[in-house]
């Protein structure tokens, strides 16, 4: 085991949570208000359906109320689109998020765009995107406020900060980049076709990895007392198990950086608080209410 503080997902979701339930425990008392999240899964793909159970499972726990819709793999992209239409207009749900991937037949882009963006709790439609690259209130994609969550209970202030994102996908790399952005950090965003992506990545106060390869990130990567988030979640073979790693190795990461966030126990458990956080958020706005303190 190395010398890097280990930040815990696990514990600081459930600090996340627990502050959501109180909140929304408030709206209820004082507003009369429940605030709803609707789930759509389309297709049988196992880890998403593990992912949707969990989100359920946690909007209740939060004491809000969970509708789920699952549909067949064949189902056409006019029924999700319709499926989604009928969200929008349900006065109880004040959060939709369509779990991705959809199967080929279904335009991803297409059924984003047809979710209300005041419901949209991934933070995905294109006006969210537009806000919070324009410094505006917007709903934040959950994975990105996880990390930054994180960050911010870690270090405070973040200003000044050189940080690194390593990946530029529209869910994790590049809202990431802004949200860092917004924080004053000096943010450097890199990928497939940057040239050498170690020395780019020692460069990193803060140092995000986001590309889905499995324990690509090594020790001699990242600057001594660095602070590294690991986003990644790969399912590997090792000594005959079946094992979750992150992006970064862990263990030799560990003995360089001042944090490190482990996988499993990191992100993905902040990514459902966030999850649960946006959907106050929505209800909030949609009811012209602010936030209960
Ligand atoms: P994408 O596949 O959409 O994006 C991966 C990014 O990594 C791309 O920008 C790609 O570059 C870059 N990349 C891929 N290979 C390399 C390489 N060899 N060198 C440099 N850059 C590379 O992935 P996501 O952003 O959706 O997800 C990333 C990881 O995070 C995955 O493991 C995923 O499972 C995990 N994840 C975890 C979540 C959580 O809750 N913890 C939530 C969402 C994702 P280019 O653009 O040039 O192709």
């Amino acid at each position: 085991m190395g010398s890097a503080e280990i930040i815990d997902g696990k514990a600081f979701a459930s600090q996340v949570r627990a502050d959501v339930g109180k909140k929304t425990a408030i709206l209820k008392k004082k507003y009369g208000l429940t605030p709803g999240l609707a789930v759509v899964l389309v297709g049988n793909d196992p880890a998403s359906e593990v992912y949707v159970k969990n989100k359920g499972r946690s909007t209740l726990e939060a004491g809000m109320q969970s509708f789920e819709y699952k549909m067949d793999s064949e189902v056409s992209q006019e029924e999700v689109l319709a499926r989604v239409e009928n969200l929008n207009i349900d006065d109880r749900v004040n959060g939709i998020l369509v779990q991705l991937p959809l199967p080929n037949q279904v335009d991803a882009d297409a059924v984003i765009a047809s979710i209300n963006p005041e419901k949209d709790v991934d933070g995905f439609h294109i006006n969210n995107v537009g806000l919070l690259n324009t410094g505006q209130d917007a709903l934040i994609p959950c994975t990105p406020l996880g990390c930054l969550l994180m960050l911010k209970n870690y270090y405070g202030d973040l200003s000044g900060k050189n940080a690194v994102v390593l990946g530029r996908s529209n869910i994790v790399g590049k809202p990431m980049g802004s949200l860092l952005l917004r924080e004053n950090c000096t943010v450097t965003i890199v990928h497939s076709r940057t040239i050498d992506l170690p020395n780019q990545c020692r460069q990193a106060d803060i140092l995000i990895a986001a590309v889905g390869k499995p324990e690509m990130v090594k020790s001699d990567w990242v600057k001594p007392g660095a602070v590294v988030i690991d986003v990644g979640i790969n399912r590997i073979e090792r000594d005959g198990k079946s094992r979750l790693v992150g992006d970064v190795d862990f263990t030799s990461v560990s003995e360089v950086a001042g944090a490190i966030t482990p996988v499993p126990g990191g992100v993905g458990p902040m990514t459902i608080a966030c999850l649960l956080k946006n959907t106050l958020t929505a209800a909030c706005r949609q009811a012209g209410i602010s936030e209960p303190e």
